[in-house]
């Protein structure tokens, strides 16, 4: 008689090749690269809230990254390559795309400068960060045929995906808000609208960019804009943010498209002190950023050193002083929407207490508290991310710490303490002054 059961020999064999077949599964899983969440993923379509740029959920969001260089002058760097590099390496989550509009730009070559927006554009997608579609124009209210052919194009190509900004205008002169500036916006924004009902814009305000408070007073009537605002830490301080504050109090949202870590015509010292006072105030009040700019020009706000790669990859010698500094600021810039995961104290384990005094001249101290004993590992880096002393490797008890930087052999700059705990970190930016 044929017996309907499989006999032991086949159930033991298809044990085996059961096993194994999970034994694959698990190694081709191992093998498979983890993705996690784009920015895009994470944070969908933007809109404003009261002052606030926030998420498709409804958090606030604050987007950190770069602005490429006027398209028609450095267009090298409008390409996928460098997109992925940016937001891979420097953990961009928006990048600007500064299309020039006279000087040789989408007024004499539209089709050339449509081209090089357009691969920025889809470059982003494809990474899935935001994207800024800046008319980098400083008269836009003498081109406004030429301003919404441009963006009607793109609402109708890309109206529909989550990461397109508009910015309709880069940096109008010292004009009139009310009479030059919003008639341009009120145009803008109605034509855009009529394509795109939902994508953020971003409305440029007089004396290249600083206005904000006038723009408050008499906001453009749509939903889902904010205001430009711009800033060169070597010419613009407390009195700019003091306007900012203003703007906000009257209830604008503003998104800082655009500043540098020097003075205003992009050369000069990098002024640190200020510009981490812009940074915190940035952090506090949620304000999105690109820094100017990816350019391999020779000046201060050049992110990149004369003849840097066109395709991203650079070392960190083919970045500026500015251009690290940047990218060490991307990097371990800490806000409630930040997207990466990074190593944070553990809860009532190691606190980072205070460092004092911010600027210093010559020794800073840094105190931190353990809930229990460990061994800490402290160094300081310059601002290149290389280690110039190791602060300490030792064992401590629980309890109240202080260490000690003494930089009066070094010369001034920004320096980063970092403090480690097992799996714990923390850093902390210094600068010192001379
Ligand atoms: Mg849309």
């Amino acid at each position: 008689m044929v017996s309907t059961h499989p006999s032991r020999e086949v159930f033991v064999m298809n044990k085996h090749f059961l096993t194994a077949w999970f034994v694959l599964l698990g190694f081709i899983a191992l093998c498979l690269p983890v993705h996690s969440q784009t920015p895009v993923e994470t944070w969908g379509q933007l809109h404003v809230e009261g002052t606030k740029i926030v998420s498709e959920q409804g958090e606030p969001v604050a987007l950190r990254g770069m602005s490429l260089f006027w398209s028609q002058w450095i267009g090298k760097y409008y390409n996928d390559e460098c997109v992925q590099w940016l937001k891979e390496d420097w953990q961009c989550t928006v990048i600007r795309a500064a299309m020039a509009v006279e000087s040789g730009g989408y007024l004499q070559n539209p089709d050339t400068e449509f081209a090089k927006v357009e691969t920025v554009i889809e470059a982003c997608i494809d990474q899935g960060i935001y994207v800024i579609v800046d008319w980098h124009d400083h008269t836009a209210e003498n081109h406004v045929e030429a301003a919404i052919e441009f963006f009607t194009t793109i609402a109708q190509y890309y109206g529909d995906t989550p990461n397109l900004i508009y910015e309709i205008y880069n940096e109008p002169l010292q004009v009139s808000w009310l009479n030059v500036v919003k008639p341009y916006a009120d145009t803008l924004v109605s034509e855009i609208r009529a394509i795109d009902p939902d994508n953020l814009i971003i409305v440029g305000t007089p004396t290249w960019s600083q206005d904000v408070d006038a723009a408050s007073r008499n906001p453009v009537v749509d939903d889902n804009v904010a205001y430009g605002l711009h800033f060169y830490s070597g010419t613009h301080t407390q009195w700019l943010r003091n306007k900012a504050l203003t703007a906000m109090n009257n209830g604008a949202a503003l998104f800082v498209s655009e500043f540098g870590v020097c003075e205003s015509n992009g050369s000069g010292d990098i002024y640190y002190e200020e510009t981490e006072k812009w940074f915190d105030f940035m952090k506090e009040h949620m304000i999105s950023w690109c820094n100017w700019s990816i350019a391999d020009k020779d000046e201060t706000s050049a992110a990149l050193k004369p003849g840097a790669s066109a395709t991203g990859g650079w070392s960190e010698a083919e970045l500026s002083e500015s251009g690290a500094y940047i990218r060490d600021t991307i990097i371990t810039w800490h806000d409630s929407s930040n997207t990466s995961v990074r190593p944070e104290p553990g809860p009532n384990r190691f606190r980072l207490v205070r460092h004092y005094p911010n600027p210093f001249n010559e020794q800073a101290v840094i105190q931190y508290w353990l809930s229990e004993g460990t061994r800490v590992q402290a160094a300081v880096f310059d601002v290149r991310g290389h280690e110039i002393l190791n602060l300490l490797d030792a064992w401590q008890p629980a309890g109240d710490h202080v260490l000690r930087f003494n930089a009066h052999t070094l010369p001034s700059g920004l320096y980063t303490a970092r403090l480690q705990t097992g799996k714990h970190c923390q850093q902390l930016k210094m600068i010192h002054v001379k």
